[in-house]
């Protein structure tokens, strides 16, 4: 839902962390589809693509030399290891999104959170994605069938380090249903979009509507 008197804002930096498998791609992908002003911010990672996966869409694929050369140049927002690979947030689409009152999804773990908040609190809303048991999220693993079963088993081990991080985060949602979880994210960001102090526009708007009562 946009406004129909549109004002200039300031983009939102809208983060979901999960542990693997709980859903937030699937979640990712409906809000790209559904919603025009939102981006998805491409991270870089050296983990291997997986089949269902391109190169410039899902993730930059790159070594282990250029990720690090990446981060030592500073080019990355904040960068983690999460099971066992490198991943990182490059800095530069970030930084032209916001300026253009852009909104941006971050598909990232809560390392990559905590540092997200420490780098522009203000701009970031979060949300963890919880599954709505873990014997549905090893089904979940399995039916996605993209990963060996070593790496399924390693990120089923890793399920609760991640979990335990769900108080670090401004909104929790159990993703049982996918169009409910869908739709209580779009009234999450809905409502955000509108929080005042991203409206830099509104002073001038009601100066304006206050000139036309003098
Ligand atoms: P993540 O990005 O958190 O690792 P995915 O979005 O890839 O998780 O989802 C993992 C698997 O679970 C996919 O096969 C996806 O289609 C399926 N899935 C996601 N949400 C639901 C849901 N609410 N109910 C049933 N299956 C789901
Ligand atoms: P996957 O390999 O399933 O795509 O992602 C594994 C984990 O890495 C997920 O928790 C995902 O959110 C996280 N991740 C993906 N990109 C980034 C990133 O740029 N930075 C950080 N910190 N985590 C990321």
């Amino acid at each position: 839902m946009t406004e129909t008197t549109p004002l200039r804002r300031r983009g939102v930096m809208f983060v979901l962390s999960s542990p693997s498998g709980a859903g937030k791609s699937s979640l990712a992908r409906l809000l790209l589809d559904r919603e025009r002003d939102i981006k998805l911010s491409i991270s870089v990672t050296t983990r291997p693509r997986r089949p269902s996966e391109l190169e410039g869409v899902h993730y930059h694929f790159v070594t282990e030399r250029q990720f690090l050369a990446m981060r030592d140049r500073g080019d990355l927002l904040e960068w983690a290891e999460v099971h066992g690979n490198y991943y990182g947030t490059p800095r530069d689409p970030v930084d032209e999104a916001l300026e253009d009152g852009r909104d941006i999804l971050f598909d990232i773990d809560w390392q990559g959170t905590l540092q997200l908040y420490e780098a522009c609190r203000e701009d970031v809303v979060s949300v963890f994605v919880l599954p709505p048991s873990m014997q549905e999220l090893r089904s979940r693993l399995e039916r996605r069938a993209e990963d060996s079963a070593d790496v399924i088993a390693r990120r089923l081990k890793n399920a609760a380090q991640e979990i335990v991080h769900w108080n670090e985060y401004d909104y929790v949602l159990v993703n049982d249903d996918l169009q409910a979880a869908f739709s209580n994210m779009q009234s999450i960001l809905t409502v955000e979009r509108l929080r005042r102090q991203r409206r830099s526009a509104v002073g001038p708007f009601v100066d304006a509507l206050l000139a036309e009562m003098a």
